[in-house]
């Protein structure tokens, strides 16, 4: 019997979305309007109440975000060397210059101690990366933030639903940034929000946004400021609207998936190969370490040999500072050896809501076959 293949992610959008979907497709206002409002209002709800504000997508938004805060050349922000790029690549489209500190194996997450190591006179904000969905020890990061005078803007891409001692990323702190790209914990196809306390951010956000227009009374536009274009339309937020609304039920699904491998997982690997568990995880994904010296093969090969079993796997992520770019800048990935070695062994295990448990199986049989004894 030969099953179909399971990819590492895949969204799950219901019939009452895609009716929604259509009925703005129908209704002639297609681009910013009605639907954008409302799920700028019902994210904003979700978070406690927090000013929100969506745009095409979460590096548009973090750079946005940055500008608005005043980094540009000359400033630093430090950013975990595991990440994905794009939480470094904003920054240098700023002019500014991202400055790596390593992980924890684990967890993937950068700790309070090791952003505090690489303060300089020139850092102005603290990028912290809630890595798959657990959260980032927030309050030594706003703490530290505090003591030194720094801002700190969050990649929360994979951390909308994650909890933080029972309280939502991004219903506290000072600028969280979700990504509502197709592969995310909920989507909008492509997108992202921003969701911040200071409400001083909005006019500039605003303008960046769209154009730099500002409107008088009787509608005619001025432009202020030489703004972007990034804003959501009216058929992504009418997805984004349907996708909050099964939020917390995907985020369970996730959640239970994550404890299946876990449990056919830890008596067999190693428990740094697994991981991190932990409250209020939102399990974006579910990360593995290939035990490479014993494995007998390449990654390359391994992920060849689980796709022949039907099985996609991912890879989140290769070490930032090991890319060509940050390389060419000076960045060695030897000084970020957990981050190497993370980007140098992990595999992403397929983890989406509509997987059956079933499927968790099928793939630690997959694996387990193919592991060492
Ligand atoms: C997906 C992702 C982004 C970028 O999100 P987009 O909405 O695709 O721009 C940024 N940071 C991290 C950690 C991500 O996983």
């Amino acid at each position: 019997m030969t099953q179909p293949f399971l990819p590492f992610t895949r969204p799950s959008i219901d019939d009452d979305t895609i009716a929604d979907v259509v009925a703005v497709l129908k209704g002639g206002w297609i681009t910013t309007g009605p639907r954008v409002a409302s799920f700028e209002q019902s994210l904003s709800d979700y978070l406690g109440g927090r000013t929100v504000r969506s745009m095409t997508s979460a590096t548009g938004g973090m750079e946005m975000a940055l500008k608005a805060l005043g980094v540009g050349p000359g400033d630093e922000v430090i950013v975990p060397a595991m990440t994905f790029a794009a939480s470094a690549n904003v920054v240098e489209r700023l002019g500014a210059k991202a400055v790596f500190v390593d992980v924890e194996l684990r967890s993937r997450n950068a700790t309070p101690a090791a952003m505090e190591a690489a303060i300089t006179p020139r850092t102005k904000v603290l990028m912290p990366v809630h890595f798959s969905g657990l959260a980032v020890d927030m309050d030594g990061v706003l703490d530290l933030a505090a003591r030194r005078g720094l801002r700190v803007m969050e990649d929360a891409a994979h951390a909308i639903g994650t909890r933080y001692k029972g309280r939502l990323i991004g219903s506290f702190g000072d600028v969280a940034s979700f990504s509502f790209h197709a592969n995310k914990n909920m989507t909008t196809v492509e997108g992202g929000a921003l969701a911040y306390a200071d409400s001083r951010l909005t006019i500039p956000l605003e303008r960046e946004r769209f154009h730099g227009i500002v409107k008088d009374a009787a509608g005619n536009i001025d432009i202020e400021t030489a703004g972007g274009k990034f804003n959501l339309t009216d058929v992504a937020a009418a997805v984004g609207l349907g996708q909050l609304r099964s939020l917390e039920a995907f985020n369970q699904r996730r959640t239970a998936l994550a404890e299946r491998y876990a449990a056919r997982l830890a008596s067999h690997v190693d428990t740094d190969r697994l991981p991190l568990p932990g409250d209020g995880h939102s399990w974006h994904m579910y990360p593995f370490l290939l035990p490479l010296g014993d494995l007998g093969m390449t990654r390359d090969a391994f992920i060849a040999k689980m796709r022949e079993r039907g099985i996609g796997l991912g890879i989140h992520y290769p070490c930032v500072p090991a890319m060509s770019y940050y390389r060419g800048i000076g960045w060695n990935p030897a000084n970020f050896p957990i981050a190497a070695r993370i980007g140098a062994e992990t595999v992403t295990l397929p983890l989406f809501p509509a997987m059956a448990d079933s499927d968790v199986d099928r793939v630690c049989d997959a694996l387990l076959e193919l592991l060492p004894r």
